[in-house]
């Protein structure tokens, strides 16, 4: 069963990346992890696991693989994977109980904002939604049934920071718990649980994978128990989980993670500048640039912007569809992290209950070359 090494315990990131979770297979000497299928395990004369696995729901050696590099990579204590990122969002949630309440960012991942106002909701967990940005209104939102904070850093599609270690320490102070949705800054660039958050989240299915070709999301805990523990039950009682070839192929991802959004942030800080140039365009979001509300913040705690941005233009929703219709090497999709780059109008995929302005479009940078890139934006800009 690949664990990792103790030799790696104090290894840098990109060693952990291609190393963490991954060892010769002992049966074969097999250096790329074999595949395994098999849903159940033969057991022991006893009835026990002599290989310490049963049954495939409960856990696998895939993903036992793919959850000690992701732990290893946020420096955590131990990670649960899930079939997608709103399932690992959905296990923390059922791990509260019913008349807990949640301070959740006003700018978290939208299919999360609707667990919160849809089933859980019904299930009477309470929530207040708050701009995290702004310390003053999350500890007004606090109540004395708040369990969970909930984060997300920089914020989608507009890129908000917030100061994350202050958060925590409030949280703390008021004894709940803190949880950083980390998708879009991966833990090559940010690392919550060194931050002081107790959980962090992650939609693999976007920059860990990076192909677009594997759905899965995680949750990695600062400590194996406590919370940590009910989450573990959620994922093998409830059951929402990956598929070995998911796992297989998100922990492949894993290898290329630090090259690849070192390369995409690069471009993507490139191409926020050349907009901030363009008259055709009114406001540009990136946490890189000095004209960001949240850059001074970004810069102490990230160690890269990321290879996500927005930006509005001049002449409303009409202009900013015509600008998506007319690019021609961005892709016109939803989702982000992967190799090839995406444009989206952001407020159409939303869904009507939207607030996020109708002139603007979002970009995830992919790793074609930069002047590409720009070229494409240029001509759909006239
Ligand atoms: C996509 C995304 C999610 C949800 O992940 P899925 O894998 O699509 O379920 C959560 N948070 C962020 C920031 C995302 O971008």
């Amino acid at each position: 069963m690949p664990s990792t090494p103790r030799k790696l315990e104090l290894a840098g990131l990109d060693t952990l990346a291609v190393h963490a979770g991954r060892a010769p297979d002992p049966a074969t000497g097999a250096i790329a992890p074999p595949l395994i299928v098999s849903t159940t395990f033969e057991r022991g004369v006893d009835g026990g696991e002599p290989h310490g696995f049963g049954y495939a729901r409960a856990d696998n050696p895939n993903r036992r693989a793919l959850e000690h590099c992701l732990a290893a990579l946020e420096g955590g204590a131990d990670a649960a994977c899930f079939g997608s990122g709103v399932a690992a969002a959905y296990a923390v949630f059922q791990s509260l109980a019913p008349g807990d309440h949640v301070v959740c960012s006003d700018g978290a991942y939208h299919g999360v904002q609707r667990e919160l106002t849809g089933p859980l909701a019904r299930w009477q967990l309470a929530h207040s939604f708050v701009d995290t940005s702004d310390l003053a209104a999350v500890e007004r939102a606090f109540t004395p049934r708040t369990r969970l904070l909930w984060l997300e850093s920089p914020t989608n599609p507009l890129l908000k920071v917030t100061d994350i270690a202050a958060a925590a320490a409030l949280a703390r102070a008021r004894g709940a718990l803190t949880l950083c949705d980390n998708t879009f800054a991966t833990p090559v660039l940010q690392n919550p649980l060194a931050l002081g958050c107790d959980l962090v989240l992650h939609s693999t299915t976007k920059y860990v994978g990076g192909h677009s070709d594997a759905m899965g999301g995680a949750i990695v805990a600062a400590a194996s128990d406590g919370i940590f523990a009910l989450i573990r039950e959620q994922q093998q009682v409830a059951g929402a989980i990956p598929s070995p070839r998911d796992c297989w192929l998100l922990l492949r991802g894993t290898a290329t993670l630090p090259l690849r959004i070192r390369a995409q942030s690069a471009t993507a800080l490139e191409l926020a500048r050349w907009l901030e140039q363009q008259p055709a365009v009114h406001a540009v979001h990136h946490p890189g640039l000095a004209s960001h509300p949240g850059h001074a913040i970004a810069k102490r705690q990230m160690r890269g912007f990321g290879a996500m941005l927005s930006f509005q233009v001049r002449g409303g929703e009409a202009a900013a569809l015509a600008t998506v219709a007319g690019c021609r090497l961005f892709t016109r999709a939803t989702s982000l992290g992967s190799v090839e780059s995406y444009v989206e109008h952001r407020a159409t995929s939303e869904g009507p209950h939207t607030t996020t302005p109708r002139d603007l479009i979002r970009l995830s940078i992919g790793l074609e070359t930069p002047a590409d890139l720009i070229a494409d934006l240029e001509r759909s800009l006239r």
